[in-house]
């Protein structure tokens, strides 16, 4: 049998005339056509020549049809290798060549390009498939073929899928997915969330990243409940969705911007009972502007690629502003000294490492990377710095690449973010530290303030009170500068990479 598929589909089984997707055009996509065409997925894609174990790398636009592709590369028995949108031809060139994948799917406007470089990359077949997922060549492989396809057998240790991560610390790693690594995590996060077939998720985030791929679907999947499927996140669309809908996930730029809108008010979110964070940081002001419009505490949760979610806020509880929440149930969190590497006791900050069913079973194509981050033992160094409290709850500091050394002195710019955030008329920060030539690092507060009083004097001297007043001299910025906004991916993540490289040579 295949293990994911398996899982996948469990929960539907009795209810097979049950609606998993609402369209956009309104349209209705029931589990039964869901596996139906997922089945004829899975044999075109055997059909082009997929054997059980090759990539098939996807870069296409969010559509029912990138789903049914998703699961029907399952169903044959292949890894599922998803690309962002926005990447180029010689970014997708990269991942083409890392992943080596017996097929290639893009976009037909962007064939002629893609063609070339999947060519250079000796990938044996390219098929297309249109952002409205109706037209390409895929579609004509599907047409030839029935529903019933049986599925390709696939252990629970058998790869599910290759996905690479943001690239926001630096080049973009595959971490390799198995069956049960992403069959687990569903399972979990359904349970934690409560999760059932009365659920209706809106699903406005993109499809090539953990979040909206495998969370996203894969607890709709596993609870066998329904979503509606937006092509993209957009704020009034989906607060006409509020009525009809039980849960929303999102990152915390879309509740930014939903908080904005006039329309967004506690009548419209009645039907509404979670709301979800994720993938960046979720300030405390948002958290609170949130409640205080809509009555709804936002559930933050922390993953990442390689080990789907790891904590989460209470279903039940308190969902405590600031932080992650605490491990999930089958998921051990443990914070440990960065040169000892020995476990910290409680309130220590130290780096956040995980173990569980959830964790990768390493970096695709780089054996030394992964032996330094993820041990014998099944310990996954995470990368991110944080702090378990007496209460289990976790709370993020930052990336431990992103840690500034002043003067050999440790300054994590999460506590530095925290002061200038509160200080009046500042939206949001970012601390990172440039080279310097005394201190080797200077620690740089890069500012976003509310509108008219960008670059105000006021701003700057208060920011400057402020963190004399509560911070040590060496935590202190050296500079203070104002930017209109932060740069950002598309996953709402702050790109402090880009920031660093910007800054550089502020002191030459
Ligand atoms: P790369 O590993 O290539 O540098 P990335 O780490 O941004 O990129 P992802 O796997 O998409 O790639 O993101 C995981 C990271 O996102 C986590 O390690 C953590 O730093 C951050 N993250 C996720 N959820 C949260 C959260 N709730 N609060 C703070 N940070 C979060
Ligand atoms: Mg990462």
């Amino acid at each position: 049998s295949n293990y994911l598929a398996n899982q996948l589909s469990n929960a539907s089984e009795n209810n097979k005339q049950s609606v998993f997707a609402i369209l956009p055009d309104h349209s209705e996509i029931t589990y039964a056509s869901l596996f139906e065409n997922a089945e004829k997925v899975a044999a075109a894609l055997v059909e082009a020549g997929l054997k059980s174990g090759d990539r098939v790398a996807v870069q296409v636009d969010k559509s029912i049809t990138t789903i049914q592709l998703y699961l029907g590369c399952v169903i044959a028995g292949g890894v599922f290798l998803p690309l962002n949108t926005d990447y180029t031809p010689s970014e997708v060139e990269y991942f083409l060549v890392d992943a080596s994948p017996a097929i290639f799917i893009c976009d037909p406007t962007k064939e002629a390009s893609l063609k070339a470089v999947a060519d250079k990359a000796n990938v044996a077949r390219v098929l297309t498939l249109s952002a409205d997922g109706k037209q390409g060549s895929l579609i004509e492989a599907i047409a030839r073929h029935k529903a019933g396809f049986e599925a390709v057998p696939r252990t629970a240790d058998d790869l599910a899928s290759i996905l690479y991560t943001s690239g926001t610390t630096g080049r973009s790693k595959g971490a390799m997915l198995t069956h049960k690594a992403l069959a687990s995590n569903a399972q979990t996060l359904a349970k934690a969330w409560h999760f059932t077939s009365n659920d209706r998720l809106i699903h406005a985030l993109p499809i090539f990243h953990i979040h909206g791929l495998f969370v996203a679907i894969n607890v709709t999947l596993s609870a066998g409940s329904s979503m509606y499927l937006l092509p993209k996140f957009d704020v009034e669309k989906i607060i006409n969705l509020f009525s009809d809908s039980t849960v929303l996930m999102g990152v915390p730029t879309f509740y930014v911007r939903l908080l904005k809108s006039e329309n967004l008010n506690q009548d419209q979110v009645q039907n509404m009972r979670l709301f979800i964070s994720g993938s960046a940081p979720l300030l405390s002001e948002t958290h609170a502007q949130w409640q205080d419009k809509t009555g709804h505490a936002i559930l933050e949760r922390y993953g990442m690629t390689e080990t789907n979610m790891n904590t989460s806020n209470p279903y039940v509880g308190e969902r405590r502003p600031g932080t992650v929440g605490r491990p999930l149930p089958d998921v051990e969190v443990k914070i440990t000294h960065p040169d000892t590497g020995e476990t910290l006791p409680v309130d220590g900050i130290g780096h956040i490492q995980v173990r569980g069913p959830n964790v990768f079973s390493g970096y695709w194509k780089m054996p030394e990377k992964t032996a330094e981050e993820l041990s014998a033992d099944g310990w996954f160094l995470t990368g991110d710095i944080g702090v378990l409290d007496s209460s289990g709850y976790l709370s993020i500091v930052g990336r431990s690449k992103d840690l500034i050394i002043s003067g050999g002195y440790n300054v994590y710019p999460k506590e530095v973010e925290l002061v200038i955030d509160d200080v009046a008329n500042v939206v949001e920060s970012a601390v990172i530290g440039v080279p310097h030539p005394d201190f080797g690092e200077a620690v740089v507060a890069v500012v976003i303030t509310k509108g008219e009083i960008t670059k105000s004097e006021m701003t700057e001297d208060a920011i400057k009170t402020a963190t004399k007043q509560q911070l040590a001299g060496y935590k202190q910025p050296k500079k203070i500068i104002f930017l209109d906004e932060l740069p950002r991916n598309t996953m709402g993540k702050v790109q402090k990479l880009a920031l660093r490289e910007r800054f550089n040579d502020l002191y030459p």
